[in-house]
């Protein structure tokens, strides 16, 4: 059984973005969910805006997503420069993973191209390979994406996704801040598999005991 879920956001806000959905439903349905982002992104906080704003805004994401703060973790690596510091992401994920035990790991699928992404997901495969984990869809970062894996999504947990990345006012500029384009791609990854709204994953492991 999943229960204790583990969502790697390379940077604030690719969590809700990938898998807000998913983690919605989950904590509804009981099951414990983490949340680690890497990077609160100062250097990509738009001038006049407190350098910190990203740390208050993903608070208030993942509140709406019904994530508890205690299993909030904010780590601080600079951003784009993701492959110069793998051996210390590489020992923090092996570091938490310990602690938190997850049954299933979420993160940036194998196909993403963005350098930090890149990271987490291949450092994130060598600190879990033993256990379930799945790729989330960036749509604006992937060449290809597998869709073997889908997360069946109910109206209201589409609107809390929504809702969460709205928290983000410091990124209104990024293409996931357009309520048609995620409403979009759920609905496209529902219509894959005959139902309303979903979101889609890449099977990386699975492991069943
Ligand atoms: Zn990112």
């Amino acid at each position: 059984m999943l229960n204790r879920i583990l969502i790697l956001a390379p940077h604030t806000d690719d969590g809700e973005f990938g898998c807000g959905g998913a983690a919605k439903k989950w904590g509804q349905e009981g099951k414990e969910v983490h949340y680690i982002a890497f990077s609160s992104a100062r250097k990509s906080v738009p001038k006049g805006m407190p350098d910190d704003i990203l740390e208050k805004e993903i608070r208030e994401a993942t509140e709406v997503l019904g994530i508890h703060q205690s299993h909030l973790t904010l780590l601080d690596y600079p951003v784009r420069e993701f492959p110069a510091y793998r051996q210390q992401i590489l020992e923090d994920m092996i570091r938490l993973g310990k602690e938190l035990k997850p049954d299933l790991v979420l993160l940036p699928s194998s196909d993403d191209t963005h350098q930090d992404h890149q990271t987490i997901s291949q450092e994130g495969f060598r600190a879990f390979k033993k256990m379930s984990m799945v790729g989330y869809e960036m749509p604006y970062n992937n060449i290809s994406f597998s869709t073997n894996m889908f997360v069946v999504l109910n109206e209201e947990q589409v609107k809390k996704k929504i809702e969460a990345l709205q928290c983000y006012k410091s990124q209104a500029h990024k293409p996931y801040s357009n309520i048609d384009f995620i409403e979009g791609l759920a609905r496209v990854r529902g219509t894959q598999i005959g139902v309303r709204y979903a979101e889609a994953f890449e099977v990386i492991r699975w492991v069943v005991t």
